[in-house]
């Protein structure tokens, strides 16, 4: 015990010193531009896509830290409206969040109702694409979408934009939590033991493919990827520019072969106009220079390119920093 103690305390001190350090690496190299600041971008869950997007984007801004003066962190979160509220109370200065949910916390509708429009929320750029996924158990008999009403499902962590989706399906559907045998609300890091123990006999997950959660579900407890489809799914993609269809592709889960039929958004990346110009800029310019090592970072960010990055799913208005960054690099 008391050895643990000391260790630990050892431990700790030797953090503060490498805290300190870096410190005092920005301080004193001036960060060659005499600039030192620290960003924290909010995530998902550790079993989605959005927790690579924070790490990669750190990951490549961090290798110039000493050249920009830039100290970038990401932390694992609920999810796109956790994040969108934690932009707008100042305590997240980037974030990853969907698409369709940059857009009502423009416009301060849907779950952004109650505070109102965020006039500070500013979109940077989007990444990968992101079905509505819907995962059921084999033994369940969930073919479609229809198939949920009555059966045991996970509709996902309040804060998490995969629930909020599914409360605009379910709407569409006319549907409300009591059409569910059990409505759970899980967050992504366990929907699929949950699945897997038969707690729930499906989750719903609007992520980048390939993930954690899916992969597990599918690959250790006999899960299929459901259909996503019907005359309400058709209206909710005419009547909204922020949905498209799109498919899961086929071949990239245990026994899925073929691709499977949905609707989706997109993941972007926001901050607000309280965040300094000079900083975004920064974390831009260095992420789109670096483009080359992130796209290889994740599959699902393979087909990405600077033009669609600049002009898909963004509806807030563009970061003054960002662009700058994009007039400069022809971009807009
Ligand atoms: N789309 C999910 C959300 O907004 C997160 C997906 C992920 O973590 O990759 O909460």
């Amino acid at each position: 015990m008391a050895i643990h103690k000391k260790f630990n305390r050892g431990r700790t001190f030797l953090r503060r010193m490498g805290i300190g350090f870096v410190a005092a690496v920005l301080l004193n190299t001036g960060a060659q531009n005499g600039f030192a600041a620290d960003v924290n971008i909010g995530t998902g869950s550790t079993a989605g896509v959005y927790y690579q997007v924070g790490r990669a984007i750190c990951r490549i801004v961090n290798r110039d830290t000493e050249t920009h003066g830039i100290n970038c962190q990401s932390s694992p979160t609920d999810g796109s409206i956790f994040n969108l509220n934690g932009i707008r109370a100042g305590e997240l200065q980037f974030a990853v969040a969907q698409s369709d949910w940059q857009f009502h916390a423009t416009q301060g509708t849907g779950p952004f109702a109650a505070s109102g429009p965020d006039p500070e929320l500013r979109a940077l750029f989007s990444v990968h694409g992101e079905p509505f996924t819907v995962v059921a158990r084999a033994d369940s008999g969930i073919k479609e979408l229809d198939d949920l009403k009555g059966a045991r499902v996970n509709l996902g962590n309040p804060g998490s934009g995969q629930r909020a989706t599914m409360e605009v399906v379910m709407q569409a559907k006319g549907w409300t939590v009591s059409d569910f045998l059990l409505a759970e609300h899980l967050p992504a890091s366990q929907q699929s033991l949950a699945l897997c123990h038969d707690r729930v006999q499906a989750m719903v997950y609007t992520v980048g493919h390939p993930n954690p959660s899916v992969s597990k579900a599918i690959g250790l407890c006999n899960a299929l990827l459901v259909k996503v489809s019907g005359p309400e799914i058709d209206r909710l993609v005419q009547e909204h520019n922020y949905y498209v269809y799109t498919t899961i592709p086929g071949g990239i889960y245990h026994d899925n072969p073929d691709p499977i039929e949905t609707f989706g958004v997109k993941a972007t990346v926001v901050s607000s106009s309280r965040v300094d110009a000079k900083i975004v800029y920064l974390v831009v310019k260095t992420l789109f220079d670096g483009l080359d090592e992130f796209r290889e970072m994740h599959p699902a960010w393979g087909g990405l390119t600077p033009e669609s990055m600049v002009r898909d799913g963004l509806s807030a208005p563009l970061h003054e920093g960002a662009l700058s960054y994009f007039s400069e690099a022809g971009l807009r």
